[in-house]
């Protein structure tokens, strides 16, 4: 049994064919799998992904960087209470948003979730907002973690969470074993992904910030690019996790 953890956008989604060849090969071994995806989508563009996209329904979605996790039950996402209860607990999006007032170089991405501030930035300005909100959160009081991909999406989430954490809480509920799991990335907002397991597939298309920060560590480096590299791992980890 593998438990597959794979981000979304430019790791699952990217090539239509290959995600359709990846999806086959699951469904084909649907009891030997689990499925989960982990993506900054929420779940209104998660469920744009299975019903326009070509997802198939996964058995659980960690959603919004990790600051929302959800279950699938009879083709319905169900929210983790729990983990809402754990990860807001320090959370204190009000000071998060005041914060944002003093920083200059932010663009609203326009919506509002209640576990997550969302801007896009300047790519050349984007150590620089870093610093920033590091300084202000620390002079406040903040308890907030900053997540930048692409070097122009900035996410500002509950200390306590992220991808990487979620699917280890998700994994625990669910009580499969991290020894079993396999985590599939393409970007930055991946990292804690790879930092909280020890398989996972890198896809050829992978972004420089997570092929640094995954390099000299066991995991597959696949060739091909998006879910094509998937399929390519998850073959490799088939035969390894036997
Ligand atoms: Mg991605």
């Amino acid at each position: 049994m593998i438990t597959l953890i794979s981000d979304v956008d430019g790791t699952l989604l990217g090539d239509p064919a290959a995600l359709n060849e990846l999806n086959e090969y699951i469904a084909g071994h649907r009891d030997y799998f689990h499925l989960i995806y982990a993506t900054g989508r929420d779940v209104t563009e998660m469920n744009r992904g299975i019903f326009t996209e070509g997802l198939i329904m996964p058995d659980a979605a960690i959603l919004s960087t990790g600051s929302e996790i959800y279950t699938v039950e009879s083709g319905a996402f169900l929210p983790d209470v729990q983990w809402e209860s754990i990860i807001s607990a320090s959370w204190d999006k009000n000071k998060v948003e005041e914060a944002a007032k003093q920083v200059q170089g932010l663009m609203t991405q326009g919506k509002s979730e209640k576990l997550k501030v969302s801007y896009f930035i300047d790519p050349s300005a984007a150590e620089q907002i870093r610093c920033r909100f590091r300084k202000l959160f620390k002079e406040q009081g903040i308890k907030a973690k900053i997540i930048i991909s692409h070097e122009k999406y900035l996410d500002i989430i509950p200390e306590n969470c992220d991808k990487g954490k979620a699917a280890e809480f998700l994994i625990k509920k669910l009580d499969m074993s991290s020894d079993s799991s396999v985590v599939a990335g393409d970007s930055e907002n991946d990292t804690d992904l790879f930092e909280s397991f020890y398989h996972g597939i890198v896809v050829g298309n992978a972004r420089h910030g997570l092929r640094l920060s995954t390099q000299n560590r066991d995991f597959y480096m696949a060739g091909t690019d998006y879910a094509a590299g998937v399929l390519e791992g998850l073959k490799y980890y088939m035969q390894r996790l036997k």
